[in-house]
């Protein structure tokens, strides 16, 4: 019983993968869209992928092939393919490949050399060409893996794919499939989009959709246009044995012939220059003129890829092994500073919007000196953007060779917001604003702090009612809450007669409060809601609080110099004692 249910779970989860795959697959093949990240559309195929291989009693297997059916436009005749042409199965790490390796391993001939034919993986799409005694006869797209659409009239507009094979000392043979990749270089994709954005156009989100949309186009001008780029990784079908080249053999060939091929591909010995390959890939990615996002290595010898054969959808004999830990690149456009609520002011780098992750990246933390510092960043830098756990990804580094015109990121010295002077906190290694309730950018998040359910707890008194209220200059101060009545907030966006009776209630009702509800809520810096707590059993009351010693408050068990020190520089202000006598003043009841 236990393990039926477990079995209609998996079945599920299969069955849900399947359904999500296929609808990313129609809009991004039929559609261009992209709706998820590659990263995100990568791991849920793998999850699907390793579900399916170890419960392959659920695998249905003509499903493989009815997915990527939908795949194909109805707008282009159908050519078949002479061989299939399926796609390759993806590995995130080491361990994937050490697998892979294991089970090349298991089908090795007898003093056959373990070979690894090493490409970068270009983020484009494959084409399959045919050529017929050297003379391009069509050119389609993988489609469904069996037929594909029919862009030969696209292709004879790409330049780099030679309509006639060049001659070389060996004949051309009868038929012979030539496989590759159709891309759009980078700086032709910023050149398209800039001019797609004077013509107030929609811009493409990434290369690898500008590609695939200036390919799959009914009017081949357009294709033209584009200045596509090909390059040439591999033979399918060929009718002539003599033909058989061992995969980095073959690449030679056809680039004889004049197909042009990616030049950083090696022929790796060993498991180990099949990772140092990677490792370099990795490197050189910023300083190529287009995408990649992993690297192909295939089984060297033709021999041995024959013997291995083909699953229901992948190779044996080849694998994309993809770069787990994606970064991008970017510029850094300026820097703004934002003033949170204890008055730190946060360095924000404003970047040239990329597209990362599946969103576009505008804007990034740069969190403090120390970091600007320590990674040496400067404006108009270009910088790489680094996935961190599944939040917001930061900048990890600068690129410093393509360093030009850069410009030192200065701090300002007083606040951009309230004049107030600004200083620099040595322990935590930012500045802040000593402006308080009078910066105009801390008063918002002080306040709304002040009404938040560990402070006053003021129900119903949320951001918006907030905002409006500063907006309309009727609270300042915190003890300008309890001035409030009815009238004042009834006109308030989202306020009827109702509500505003209600929340004038409830502010009443928070009048008479706890002293670590006070000592939380007027948002001492470096002093949290443990900390309050621990003050408001030490002082009973307001005034002892107010007028501690330095020297009283380090002999409180848990509060060290630094928060002492906070403590003390904040009630030394004016400013900070008078906001808490006219707290006193509207008749704050604090038990
Ligand atoms: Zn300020």
């Amino acid at each position: 019983m236990f393990k039926k249910n477990i079995n209609i779970k998996i079945k599920t989860k299969i069955l849900n993968l399947r359904k999500k795959i296929e609808m990313w697959n129609n809009n991004y093949y039929v559609k261009n869209l992209s709706l998820v990240s590659d990263e995100k559309y990568d791991s849920t195929l793998f999850e699907l992928n390793e579900l399916e291989k170890k419960y392959s009693m659920f695998l249905n297997t003509s499903y493989s092939n009815k997915i990527v059916a939908k795949n194909i436009c109805n707008k282009f005749k159908k050519i078949k393919h002479l061989s299939n042409m399926l796609s390759l199965e993806s590995i995130f790490n080491y361990k994937n490949l050490l697998n892979f390796h294991e089970k090349v391993k298991k089908n090795l001939f007898y003093n056959e050399k373990r070979y690894y034919c090493c490409e970068l993986k270009i983020d484009g799409l494959a084409i399959n060409l045919i050529y017929k005694n050297g003379i391009l006869d069509s050119a389609s797209t993988r489609g469904d893996g069996l037929q594909g659409e029919d862009v030969t009239k696209n292709a004879l507009e790409i330049k780099s794919i030679p309509h006639i094979l060049k001659k070389n000392n060996l004949s051309f043979p009868k038929k012979i499939e030539i496989r590759g990749e159709v891309f759009i270089k980078l700086s032709t994709f910023n050149k398209i989009n800039k001019m797609l954005k004077s013509k107030r156009k929609k811009l493409f989100s990434n290369a690898r959709n500008m590609a695939s949309g200036s390919l799959r186009q009914i009017n081949p001008k357009i294709t033209k246009n584009r200045s596509l780029s090909f390059y040439g990784y591999g033979i399918g079908y060929v009718n002539e044995k003599k033909y058989y080249y061992d995969q980095h053999d073959a690449l030679k060939l056809i680039n004889s012939w004049g197909i042009p091929i990616e030049k950083n591909t090696e022929l790796c010995k060993s498991l180990n220059e099949v990772k140092n390959f990677y490792e370099k890939s990795i490197k050189i990615r910023d300083y190529l003129d287009f995408n990649i996002d992993g690297i192909v290595v295939k089984v060297n010898s033709m021999k041995l890829q024959k013997k291995l054969g083909c699953s229901s959808k992948y190779p044996r004999w080849a694998i994309a092994y993809k770069f787990s830990s994606e970064e991008k690149c970017t510029k850094i456009l300026g820097v703004n500073f934002n003033v949170g609520r204890t008055g730190v002011i946060t360095p924000v780098a404003k970047l040239k919007p990329v597209y990362f992750m599946g969103t576009i990246i505008k804007y990034s933390s740069l969190h403090n000196k120390d970091i600007i510092d320590k990674l040496g960043i400067m404006i108009n830098d270009t910088v790489c953007l680094k996935k961190s756990g599944d939040v917001i990804p930061k900048i990890s580094r600068v690129i410093f060779e393509k360093r030009k015109n850069v410009k030192e990121i200065i701090f300002p010295k007083t606040c951009i917001f309230c004049k107030s002077k600004i200083e620099f906190c040595l322990r935590k290694k930012n500045l802040y604003c000593t402006g308080g309730f009078l910066c105009y950018a801390q008063r918002k998040q002080l306040l709304n702090h002040f009404v938040s359910r560990e402070a006053l707890n003021i129900k119903g008194m949320g951001n918006k009612i907030i905002s409006q209220l500063i907006e309309k200059k009727i609270i300042k101060y915190p003890s300008d809450i309890f001035k409030l009545n009815t009238d004042k907030i009834i006109f308030l966006k989202g306020m009827g007669l109702k509500s505003s009776e209600n929340l004038i209630k409830e502010i009443i009702k928070s009048k008479t409060t706890e002293l670590y509800r006070v000592i939380y809520g007027i948002g001492i810096p470096n002093v949290g809601i443990y900390t309050s707590m621990n003050l408001a059993n030490y002082y009973k009351n307001i005034s002892n609080f107010i007028n501690t010693s330095y020297e009283d408050l380090r002999s409180i068990k848990g509060i060290g110099s630094f928060t002492s020190n906070c403590i003390k520089k904040f009630l030394k202000d004016k400013r900070n004692i008078s906001i808490i006598s006219d707290l006193l003043n509207v008749n704050l009841k604090i038990k």
